[in-house]
C-alpha cells in the first residue's frame, strides 16, 4: 500500500458525529455535519448519515455534485455563498444555500424559476469575524429584497465565526441572533427554522447554554473529525482525537552537518531561516512534503521533531530514535495539515474500521 497516506478511522469517526449529535439534540440543536475536508466522499457521508445526520454541508458545489450521485438523498447545503457563475448547478444540487449578496439570490431565482424548483436561502449575518455576512442593522431590510422573489424561500439566517479572525461565539452574539429572528418572523409575519449559530467552534457555547435562545442549528466538520474545538485546540469530552492520521515513509537516513555551506539565498519557497550550528545530527528525510501537507499541521510523535520541508521532503531529527530506511512514521493533525492532506491526489486515503455494511473488506484505498 502506497505512502504517503491519510488513515481515517471510520468507527471513531461515526462515533464522534453520533456522540455530537445526539448531545446537541438534548438542547435542542441540530448538527448539520460539513463534508468538505473530506471532498464529500460517499464513504464519510454515509457513515454520517447513519449516525444520524439529517442534511449534509458543504463548500464546494463539486462535492456535493459527488453526494448527489453517490445516491445521497438528504437535503444538502451549499455553506459558501454561490458565485453567480455557479447558480444554475446550485439550485440544481442543493437544496438551500446560505447567502449575503441579494444579487446572488436574483440569479438563483432565475435559476430556480427556470428549473422549475424551490431553493431555500439562509441569510448570513456579520457578528464581527468579519467574513461573509449582512451587517445585523440591514438584515430586515435584506429580507425585504428577498421576499418577493420567485422559486426562493427564506428558511432562516445564520452566521459564522472563528474562522478568519478567531472571534468566538458568546451569549450576547447569539442573543443577538435570536433578536433579529424574532423580529423577523414579526415583520414578516413567516416561520424562519433554521438558525444556524455557527461552527464546531460553537459546541461549547451550545452544550453549556443555558439560556434559551432561538439556536438550532450548528454546521459542524473539525469536531466531528478531529474531536477538537478548532480556537481551543482542546479535545472535547467523549470523542476520539485520534480518528485522522497521516504516515509517511523514511527514503534518507543519515548522520550530517546542521549548518548548510555555501554562499546562501532565499530558498525554494523565498525564505531564508536563521541556522544555527548544532554539530552532526541523524538527519532523516520523509516522502512527504508541501505539496502533499501543511506542514505546520503536523503533530509528530514524541521523540521526533520537523525541521524543515521543501514540496517533497519533510527533514525531521529524532535523537533517541534510529529511523530507518523504509520505516514509516504517522503523525496526528491538525486542522491546516488534515485539510491539505486530504485535497491533495498525491496521498492515499485509507478507510479503516468501515461498517460492514459498506464494504466486505476492513479497510479500502481510494485516491481520493
Ligand atoms: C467550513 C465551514 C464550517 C465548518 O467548520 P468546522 O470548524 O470544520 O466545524 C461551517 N460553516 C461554514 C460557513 C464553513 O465554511
Amino acid at each position: 500500500m502506497s505512502y504517503p497516506r491519510v488513515n481515517i478511522d471510520c468507527y471513531k469517526i461515526q462515533h464522534n458525529a453520533r456522540l455530537l449529535i445526539r448531545q446537541l439534540a438534548k438542547k435542542n440543536i441540530s448538527v448539520t455535519p460539513v463534508t468538505k475536508v473530506c471532498l464529500g466522499h460517499p464513504i464519510i457521508a454515509k457513515l454520517l448519515l447513519d449516525a444520524g445526520a439529517k442534511m449534509f454541508a458543504d463548500s464546494r458545489i463539486e462535492n456535493i455534485k459527488r453526494m448527489v450521485e453517490s445516491g445521497i438523498s438528504i437535503p444538502k447545503i451549499l455553506i459558501r455563498t454561490p458565485m453567480l457563475s455557479q447558480a444554475d448547478e446550485v439550485v440544481k444540487y442543493c437544496d438551500i444555500s446560505l447567502n449575503s449578496e441579494i444579487k446572488v439570490i436574483e440569479r438563483l431565482s432565475l435559476a430556480a424559476t427556470q428549473l422549475n424548483v424551490n431553493h431555500g436561502i439562509v441569510i448570513m449575518v456579520e457578528l464581527g469575524d468579519l467574513r461573509e455576512g449582512v451587517m445585523p442593522d440591514r438584515v430586515i431590510n435584506f429580507m425585504r429584497k428577498v421576499l418577493p422573489l420567485p422559486n426562493i424561500t427564506i428558511r432562516g439566517i445564520g452566521t459564522n465565526l472563528a474562522c478568519r479572525y478567531g472571534v468566538a461565539p458568546d451569549d450576547q452574539k447569539m442573543k443577538l441572533l435570536s433578536e433579529l429572528v424574532d423580529e423577523a418572523e414579526s415583520v414578516f409575519g413567516l416561520k424562519l427554522d433554521v438558525i444556524s449559530g455557527g461552527n464546531s467552534a460553537s459546541i461549547n457555547w451550545a452544550l453549556d447554554n443555558i439560556e434559551k435562545t432561538r439556536i438550532n442549528n450548528l454546521r459542524v466538520g473539525e469536531a466531528i473529525f478531529l474531536g477538537c474545538v478548532p480556537a481551543e485546540q482542546a479535545p472535547i469530552e467523549g470523542l476520539y482525537t485520534d480518528a485522522i492520521t497521516l504516515s509517511a515513509e523514511v527514503i534518507e537516513a543519515k548522520v550530517k552537518p546542521t549548518f548548510p555551506w555555501g554562499e546562501r539565498g532565499i530558498n525554494a519557497f523565498g525564505e531564508k531561516e536563521y541556522v544555527k550550528d548544532r554539530g552532526a545530527v541523524a538527519q532523516t528525510i520523509l516522502a512527504l512534503g508541501r505539496q502533499d501537507v501543511c506542514v505546520t499541521g503536523l503533530k509528530p510523535p514524541d521523540g521526533i521533531s520537523v525541521v524543515s520541508s521543501c514540496s517533497d521532503h519533510l527533514i525531521v531529527e529524532a535523537p533517541n530514535a534510529s529511523l530507518m530506511v523504509g520505516e514509516k512514521v504517522t503523525f496526528a493533525l491538525e486542522y491546516s495539515a488534515f485539510l491539505a492532506s486530504m485535497s491533495a491526489a498525491s496521498v492515499n486515503k485509507v478507510f479503516n474500521n468501515q461498517p460492514v455494511v459498506y464494504e466486505s473488506s476492513m479497510s479500502c484505498i481510494c485516491s481520493n
